[in-house]
């Protein structure tokens, strides 16, 4: 199969849709892959690693699209790069189309056979290549906290380990799936105190054994929340309901409880947030205050970290790729019910459910 790699062309966006790795194991399987020139560039990828691993260079995206039997991306397709997409190819990236009438109308019309990241499954009812971004921006997340609370960016002047003599700070994690586990995780190692709040008893529990007394846990009431946030240095918003707006935790009001400087880092920005106060922040500009509390709400964090997010992501999506160009997608999808999950447009035609409800159209 001809697979092609255009270089990301939404802003500030330096993450790649196959590494040189992927494009390796691809060339193995017998297949031919074009990489836009610079398309890695951001992720740390140069066009001599892209040859040595057996693909071509293309000059041009047009050029890129024009060959390919399927895209490998990470973006959902821009307007330019939709009216690109044509009957017969393979498109399999990220899209989020249910928010996105624009997309999902140039999907249709272009009879692209679309399948996204984010609705792929896997057999214990997660979304592993949604997983991959989500441990990124989690980890991530006191690591900005921390960066936050100095004093130069207006946060407490706290260091979040602490010294010996000298007490560490609290971290409140609320939400403990995917992102709020490696928030947890990273900001233990950093010497925090970490508190996790969880609708879920069952994944409270779980986090319970795991860290066996290095983290508490809390059920995530108002009462817990409003406590916690009295005496947190850094809150992350973590939580998730699945096809729905985050719901607000804590309030415009609740920030007068908080100390002056404490960081609420909402890494569900990407959902509406979990702060009242939270609007989306970019790399360029990460944090405000309001109200003497320093909020950091950037809705693409693993852009911050293009090249491990790359290889995350490539490492989750190569056996997908690799299966998608083998057997075809429709062979492929046969054979795999968490891959078909994936299919979101064909011919024409949506094939999720969730999409054409959402925006009120046939599925
Ligand atoms: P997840 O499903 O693994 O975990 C969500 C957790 O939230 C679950 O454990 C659930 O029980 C809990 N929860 C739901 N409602 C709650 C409530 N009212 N109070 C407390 N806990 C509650 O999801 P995830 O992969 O960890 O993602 C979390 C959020 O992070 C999502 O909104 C996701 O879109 C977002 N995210 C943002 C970025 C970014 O760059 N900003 C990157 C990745 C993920």
């Amino acid at each position: 199969m001809q697979i092609g790699c255009p270089k990301e062309i939404k802003p500030q966006e330096y993450r790649v849709g196959l590494t040189p790795a992927a494009v390796r194991e691809a060339i193995a399987h017998g297949h031919q892959v074009m990489v836009e020139t610079d398309a890695g560039t951001g992720a740390g990828f140069t066009d001599a690693d892209y040859i040595a691993a057996g693909a071509t260079i293309a000059t041009s995206a047009a050029e890129v699209f024009s060959n390919a039997e399927m895209i490998v991306k990470v973006k959902e397709p821009q307007a330019v790069e939709r009216a690109r997409l044509r009957k017969g190819q393979v498109l399999f990236t990220y899209l989020h189309l249910a928010p996105d009438r624009p997309q999902t109308e140039d999907l249709l019309k272009s009879g692209v056979t679309a399948i996204a990241y984010e609705t792929v499954t896997d057999a214990r009812g997660g979304l592993p290549l949604l997983a991959p971004m989500s441990e990124v921006a989690g980890r991530l997340a006191p690591q900005v906290g921390a960066w936050a609370l100095q004093k130069a960016n207006g946060g407490r002047g706290i260091l979040l380990g602490g010294v010996p003599g000298v007490l560490p700070g609290n971290v409140v994690v609320i939400g403990g799936g995917v992102v709020g586990t490696a928030a947890a995780r990273v900001a233990i190692g950093m010497g925090a105190n970490v508190t996790v709040l969880d609708k879920s008893l069952p994944r409270l529990s779980w986090l319970d054994d795991l860290w066996q007394g290095r983290l508490m846990t809390q059920y995530a009431s108002a009462a817990n929340t409003a406590e916690l946030l009295k005496t947190a240095d850094i809150v992350i918003g973590a939580v998730l309901v699945p096809g729905a707006a985050a719901p607000k935790l804590v309030s415009r009001a609740q920030l007068a409880s908080m100390k002056p400087g404490a960081v609420l880092v909402d890494v569900a920005i990407d959902q509406g947030g979990c702060f009242e106060t939270s609007h989306a922040t970019t790399h360029q500009d990460p944090i405000y205050e309001v109200d003497g509390i320093i909020h950091y709400c950037v809705a693409n964090m693993p852009g911050a970290v293009a090249r491990t997010a790359t290889l995350a992501l490539g490492n989750a999506t190569m056996p997908f790729m690799l299966a998608l160009a083998d057997k075809g997608w429709k062979e492929a999808c046969r054979q795999d019910p968490h891959l078909l999950a994936g299919l979101n447009t064909h011919q024409g035609h949506i094939t999720y459910p969730a999409v054409g409800e959402a925006l009120g159209l046939p599925s």
